[in-house]
C-alpha cells in the first residue's frame, strides 16, 4: 500500500521501518529534518508526503502536534482525497479525535485512531498491540499495515474509543509502576535488596508486564527513554481531563500526577518515566541496588 508516515520519533521511526520491510511504499516526514527511513521517500512537508498516499499514518507527540500535522501550515488537509484513510497512532485526546475525524469526513476521508502499547521494543520488533477505534471494514482494509508493525489489533468501538481505552491502559501503567517504585524504595530502606525482592514479586500474584519490562532497566539504573516521562505526564493529564469531562474522580492518578509534576520540576522530562523512582529515592535517602 502507499503510506505516508508522519513522525519519526522513538515509536514512529521503527514503525515506518517495518512498513518498508513488509514491502509497502512509504513516504516519510518528520518535523525536524535529518531523521530518515531507509527505503522510504523523504517528504519535505506532511502535505507532500500525503499527496499520493492511500493511507496517512501519524505518530507524533500530542493533540496539538496531530492538529498541526493535519490542519496547520503545510499540513495534510489540502492533500486529502476521497477514499483515503487517516490513522493516528499518537496518544491524544478522545474528544479532539472526534473533531479531527468529523473535519476530514466532510472530504470523504475515514479516520481511525490506533494508539499503541508495547513501547520502543514493541515498535522495533513489530510486536505492538494496536488499540483501535473506527469503522470495522476500514480497519480490515488496514490489516496488512497493522500486521507489518504489530502482533494484535483490539477494536474498542467507533472512532475515539481507541484513544479512550489507551488512556485507561496508561492510567494503570502509571499506577502499577509507581507501586513497584514505592515498594523498591521502602524495601531498600528496610534492608531488602531489589535483586532479592524481584524473584519473590515474579513468583507471586504481583507479577506484571510492567514490572517484567521495567525491572531490568531499573536494576541497571538505565533511565534512558523508552517511554519518556514527559509523554506519560501528558497521558496522565489526558486521562484526568477525560475523567473531569465524564465527572469521574481518580484520586490515585491525581496523587501520581503530583509525583510527575515534581519529577518534571527536577528536569527528568526526557528520561524514561521509570526515573520517578529516583525522586522517591531522594526523599528516602536511599538508592535501589540490584545487590550482590
Ligand atoms: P518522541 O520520540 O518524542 O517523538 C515525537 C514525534 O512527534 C517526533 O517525530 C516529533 O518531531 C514529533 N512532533 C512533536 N511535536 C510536533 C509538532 N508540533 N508537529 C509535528 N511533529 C511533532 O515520542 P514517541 O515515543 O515516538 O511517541 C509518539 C507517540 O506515541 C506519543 O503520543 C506517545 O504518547 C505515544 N506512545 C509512545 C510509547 C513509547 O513507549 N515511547 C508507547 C506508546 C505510545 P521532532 O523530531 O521534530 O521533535
Amino acid at each position: 500500500m502507499r503510506v505516508a508516515f508522519l513522525g519519526l520519533g522513538i515509536m514512529g521511526r521503527s514503525m515506518a521501518v517495518n512498513l518498508v520491510k513488509a514491502g509497502h511504499e512509504v513516504s516519510a516526514w518528520n518535523r525536524t529534518p535529518g531523521k530518515q527511513v531507509e527505503g522510504a521517500r523523504s517528504a519535505a512537508t506532511p502535505a507532500e508526503a500525503a499527496r499520493e498516499a492511500e493511507v496517512v499514518w501519524m505518530c507524533v507527540s500530542d493533540t496539538k502536534a496531530v492538529e498541526q500535522v493535519l490542519f496547520g501550515p503545510d499540513g495534510v488537509e489540502p492533500s486529502l482525497n476521497q477514499g483515503m484513510v487517516i490513522v493516528d497512532s499518537s496518544t491524544i485526546s478522545p474528544s479532539a479525535t472526534r473533531q479531527f475525524a468529523e473535519r476530514v469526513r466532510t472530504r470523504g476521508v475515514d479516520y481511525v485512531d490506533a494508539p499503541v502499547t508495547g513501547s520502543k521494543i514493541g515498535a522495533e520488533n513489530a510486536t505492538l498491540i494496536f488499540i483501535v477505534g473506527g469503522d470495522e471494514a476500514v480497519i480490515e482494509r488496514l490489516r496488512p499495515l497493522f500486521d507489518a508493525m504489530g502482533k494484535q489489533v483490539f477494536r474498542m468501538g467507533e472512532t475515539s474509543k481507541g484513544q479512550a481505552a489507551k488512556l485507561v491502559m496508561n492510567l494503570q501503567i502509571a499506577l502499577i509502576y509507581e507501586g513497584f517504585a514505592e515498594a523498591l524504595t521502602l524495601a531498600t530502606k528496610l534492608g531488602v535488596e531489589a535483586g532479592t525482592l524481584l524473584p519473590l514479586i515474579q513468583a507471586s500474584m504481583i507479577r506484571s508486564g510492567v514490572v517484567d519490562y521495567k525491572a531490568p532497566f531499573v536494576l541497571k539504573r538505565d533511565f534512558s527513554p523508552n517511554f519518556p516521562l514527559r509523554l506519560m505526564h501528558k497521558d496522565i493529564h489526558l486521562a484526568l481531563d477525560a475523567a473531569r469531562e465524564a465527572r469521574v474522580k481518580l484520586p490515585g492518578l491525581e496523587t501520581v500526577e503530583e509525583v510527575y509534576d515534581l519529577a518534571s520540576e527536577e528536569g527528568y522530562q526526557d528520561l524514561d518515566y521509570a526515573a520517578t523512582l529516583t525522586l522517591l529515592e531522594k526523599w528516602a535517602g536511599v538508592e535501589v541496588k540490584a545487590g550482590s
